[in-house]
């Protein structure tokens, strides 16, 4: 039986992790934390029984007690970031996914690592922000990261068997989002539903927002560097529109490795869990005579400048993937409540990005001291 804690369990990934625990008897659920909906907490707590659940404050902490009074074995419920930390490190679980959105996961997946969890990760925010300190920490610890981002799963599926071989390059894809083919005249005006509405694949909101906006490729390509250790110059993002194959990799002889498969966030949860076993999956196949197209193209950068800005950040390093990152955050976190417009995001991670003095090799405090730097700059000196 191996033993699951969720961090964002009632988010898009998180509903997706406790569907492959549902359906598979050799997977336990038990930890779990949310934000706010304590009404799909509610039901998860009822259905998997888990030890602990956390909720982001002592007021969701206390309807949810009053909720989930009558059910026994009863669960734990705690809130804030010390809940969060107890989540992340309960002593009965062997994996931690993180699919809690944004750099909140970072001290509890380092906490994780500490206590010798392995991590199946979602939250790329984490990475991008401190994959200095998480990776060789994980090295130090002995646990896996496994990635459950698609892409980086099929790229960790390409690697199988290939330790001794050199990667010459990693052709991260992209679907290109709602706005492929678009100029920046045509983004002056797309509304926040048009941006909400992805071609391929259905995901929370705020990785929506950074699909439409390429950031988050962007995110991927600074993730990818550190999860398999190589330059930014290694990794060429393509665009594939048909969201087909997953990724893929060249190696040294010019043989290139791909993983394909359906848009189904389930297949690299399932993988994460059960690595390096495959198991059944309940999904769609593809269906190779039905695939009349499959096409690639090279990103617009001079359109789509948040992947231009993620290059520049991974080149600058230090602290400057943080910034970006928490630009990127509080920027998409005001486009969704119609506060700024599309193309404001580009301008305020490309401004915040300018008046950063850089932090080299930062600790965690310095990362989170650099994002309360940088939500403050928007607030003081953005004028929108
Ligand atoms: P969602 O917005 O759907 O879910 C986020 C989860 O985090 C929810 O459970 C939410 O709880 C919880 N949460 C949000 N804020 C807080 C907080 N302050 N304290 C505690 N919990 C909080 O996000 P996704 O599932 O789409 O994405 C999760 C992560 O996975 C992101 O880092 C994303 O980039 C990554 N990812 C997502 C993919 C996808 O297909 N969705 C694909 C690849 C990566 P509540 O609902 O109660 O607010």
């Amino acid at each position: 039986m191996k033993k699951v804690a969720v961090l964002g369990s009632t988010g898009s990934i998180g509903t997706q992790t406790l569907d492959v625990i549902r359906n598979n008897e050799d997977l336990q659920l038990v930890a779990l934390s949310a934000g706010s909906n304590i009404e799909l907490l509610e039901k998860q707590i009822r259905e998997f029984h888990p030890e602990i659940c956390c909720v982001s404050s002592k007021s969701n902490a206390d309807a949810l007690r009053i909720a989930i009074a009558d059910v026994t074995p009863s669960c734990k419920i705690v809130s804030g970031m010390e809940g969060l930390l107890e989540v992340a490190v309960v002593e009965s679980s062997d994996i931690l996914i993180t699919a809690i959105v944004g750099m909140i996961g970072i001290k509890p997946t380092i906490a994780a690592i500490e206590a010798g969890k392995d991590i199946g990760l979602a939250n790329k925010e984490t990475l991008v922000t401190a994959g200095h300190i998480i990776m060789p920490l994980a090295r130090e610890k002995g646990v896996s990261i496994l990635p459950v981002d698609s892409e980086h799963s099929a790229i960790f599926q390409c690697l199988n068997g290939e330790k001794e071989n050199v990667i010459h390059k990693i052709l991260l894809t992209a679907s290109g989002g709602p706005f492929r083919g678009m100029k920046k005249k045509d983004l002056e005006q797309v509304t926040l539903d048009m941006a909400l509405k992805h071609p391929n694949w259905s995901m929370g909101k705020k990785i929506t927002i950074d699909s439409s906006t390429m950031v988050n490729k962007g995110l991927e390509v600074i993730e990818a560097k550190w999860l398999f250790n190589v330059n930014p110059g290694q990794i060429e993002v393509l665009v594939q529109p048909q969201s087909i194959i997953h990724s893929m990799v060249e190696f040294e002889d010019g043989a290139v490795i791909a993983q394909l498969g359906s848009p189904d966030m389930r297949l690299p949860i399932q993988y994460a869990l059960y690595y390096p076993k495959r198991v059944f999956l309940d999904g769609e196949r593809l269906d190779f005579s039905k695939i009349t197209e499959l096409t690639f193209e090279k990103p617009d950068m001079d359109t789509f400048v948040g992947l231009k800005y993620a290059y520049d950040a991974i080149d600058i390093g230090g602290s400057m993937p943080t910034v970006l990152n928490a630009a990127n955050e509080l920027a998409v976190a005001k486009f969704l409540n119609k506060k700024i417009r599309f193309l404001e995001i580009y301008e305020i991670i490309n401004f915040c990005m300018d008046c950063h003095t850089v932090i080299e090799n930062p600790s965690v405090d310095q990362i989170l001291e650099t994002e309360r730097w940088v939500y403050e700059t928007i607030e003081s000196r953005w004028i929108s």
